[in-house]
């Protein structure tokens, strides 16, 4: 029997969540934040056991305007898109800064950085902009040939760290839910009231569906439900017996 637990949301028409998002760094906050924009009404529980030293904490958020593959293109084009939303804006806003950026590469690097630079032009370096380069970080290492060529305007990078605990609070305070300190062991897919989520503590959860938001740590095993349940505490591996779409998310 499932223990009672008071950060799980009241269960309704079966599943305790709609949204179950297992991670709260930078993808687990932005597909939390996602769902709650797309679906307002929908019960978001995100989960994480807290490990604090985590991927997003270390990251340096720049946000760099170059797709080498058209679906790295479509993936910046849609995530540029998202980012004309005011209100994700005004979350963000104060944890972004503009730097200037020099390029510094031969001529047939530049125009393919060029041809794969998405929302965001570049143009060749301002004198200027070189001595300004070599006064911060001295003499630059170049190959003979290389020239310099910068983005217009600038580049945005972001306190990530910042910016997901800023965009889980706004999921906290439309109704969603934060538990950590638990790490989810095990997902059941495939039941009838919905995914059922092992918890580290011996707890479990249900949920319409799950985003598996983990960062570069194990992911939780995938199960049918009908699988033992000796895998419940630390198991990394999948057990592959229930279908599963996985995403890539950069
Ligand atoms: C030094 C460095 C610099 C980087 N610079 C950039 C950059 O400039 N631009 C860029 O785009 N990217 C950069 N990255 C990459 C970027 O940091 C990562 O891609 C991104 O932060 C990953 O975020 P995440 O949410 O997937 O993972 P994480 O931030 O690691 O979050 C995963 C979360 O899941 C939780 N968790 C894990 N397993 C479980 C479980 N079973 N149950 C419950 N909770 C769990 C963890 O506690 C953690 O909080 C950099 C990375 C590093 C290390």
């Amino acid at each position: 029997m499932t223990p009672p637990d008071p950060a799980t949301p009241a269960r309704a028409g079966g599943a305790a969540a709609d949204l179950a998002v297992v991670g709260a760094g930078i993808v687990g906050a932005a597909v939390a934040f996602g769902a709650l924009t797309d679906r307002p009404a929908s019960r978001i529980l995100v989960l994480d056991e807290g490990a604090g030293n985590t991927a997003t904490h270390w990251s340096l958020g720049v946000l760099a305007p170059w797709a080498a593959t058209p679906g790295q293109r479509d993936l910046l084009v849609r995530g540029t898109a998202r980012f004309r939303d005011p209100r994700l804006l005004a979350l963000l806003r104060p944890h972004l800064r503009r730097v200037s950026v020099l390029v510094a590469a031969g001529a047939p690097t530049l125009e393919r950085l060029a041809r794969s630079t998405v929302g965001a032009g570049m143009e060749p370096a301002s004198p200027g902009t070189v001595r300004a380069a070599r006064d911060a970080v001295g003499e630059l290492l170049l190959h003979p040939g290389d020239g310099f060529a910068t983005v217009h305007g600038g580049i945005a990078v972001l306190d990530t760290a910042a910016a997901a605990t800023a965009l889980i609070d706004a999921v906290v305070d439309a109704g969603g839910h934060l538990r950590t300190g638990v790490r989810v062991t095990r997902v059941d897919t495939a039941r009838p009231d919905g995914q059922r989520l092992l918890l580290s503590d011996g707890s479990t959860v249900t949920a319409r569906r799950t985003a598996l938001a983990t960062g570069p740590w194990p992911a939780p095993l995938i199960g049918s439900g009908a699988a033992s349940r000796s895998g419940a505490s630390g198991v990394a591996s999948r057990s592959g017996a229930a279908p599963w779409r996985t995403k890539r998310m950069a």
